[in-house]
């Protein structure tokens, strides 16, 4: 077994303006690590994950990718930017981000959301995307949806396609941000069951939840941030059932 992190994270800082919303954040994710990201609205979650793919540069800190440090530059401002267009293509389509509003592509069927990237970023045969894609569509359980377009699917069927279309890169890991959070509560449980699914077939995944047991339930090990920083950092049984830190301890309590 490797030993090279699927995802390293270290020293991230960014900031918004004077607001310092990453204070250094180390988290990395072995392969096969289910690593469920928990805090307060507000505490730099989606920040963190979004730095991760480079959505938001963060002003310090390294990342690497199955060993592959991103290479980054500073501009004359300070501010810092990719150094490498390609590497950093190549790096975001090995994470696939999952966002609490689905972003699908609304102008086309689901099955060609899920080809698109694999067929145009990737440049992968296109007949064996679409075989994989529908594979995937099949897994995620609306192989029947394929060819209508996502305001025609619930929710919780545009989250499933969301997910097939991220694993249609065949990512070294998946990023979640509140996947269910935008969820009508009925709908919540058919995505849950997908990403259990993953996590059982030993995908790497960093999970942002308020979904608290399910999280306790899938994950390998649990972070607890507080104002960008990580306040708790152990397996679930810790962090959900005696954390050493008070803040997570009341923040849990608050949950149930
Ligand atoms: P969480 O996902 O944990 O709720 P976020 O990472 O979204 O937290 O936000 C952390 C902090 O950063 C919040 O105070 C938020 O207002 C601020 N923030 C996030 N994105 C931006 C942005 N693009 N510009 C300015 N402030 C931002
Ligand atoms: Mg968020």
């Amino acid at each position: 077994m490797s030993q090279t992190p699927a995802l390293s994270l270290s020293g991230i800082v960014k900031r918004f303006g004077p607001l310092e919303v990453l204070r250094g954040v180390d988290l990395s994710a072995r392969h096969g690590d289910v690593v469920a990201i928990l805090g307060a609205s507000g505490s730099g979650k989606s920040t963190l994950l979004r730095c991760a793919n480079l959505l938001e540069v963060p002003e310090a800190g390294e990342i690497s990718v199955a060993g592959e440090v991103l290479r980054l530059k500073t501009r004359p401002d300070g501010s810092r930017v990719a150094a490498d267009r390609r590497q950093l293509d190549r790096v975001r389509t090995s994470l696939g981000m999952v966002f609490q509003q689905f972003n699908l592509w609304a102008h086309m069927t689901v099955l060609d959301n899920v080809v698109e990237a694999p067929v145009h970023v990737q440049k992968r045969n296109r007949a064996e995307c679409v075989a994989e894609a529908e594979a995937l569509l099949e897994k995620v359980g609306i192989a029947d949806k394929r060819h209508h377009y996502p305001a025609h699917l619930s929710g919780g069927q545009q989250q499933r396609a969301a997910i097939a279309r991220a694993l249609a890169m065949r990512p070294a890991a998946m990023l979640f941000d509140e996947p269910t959070s935008s969820l009508d509560p009925e709908l919540v449980g058919e995505v849950l069951r997908v990403i259990r699914t993953l996590a059982e077939e030993g995908r790497t995944m960093l999970l942002v939840t308020h979904e608290l047991g399910f999280a306790r339930e899938v994950a390998s090990r649990a972070v607890f941030l507080h104002r960008g920083a990580i306040e708790e950092d152990g397996p679930p049984a810790q962090v959900f059932g005696a954390p050493k830190s008070e803040r997570c301890r009341q923040f849990i309590a608050a949950q149930l």
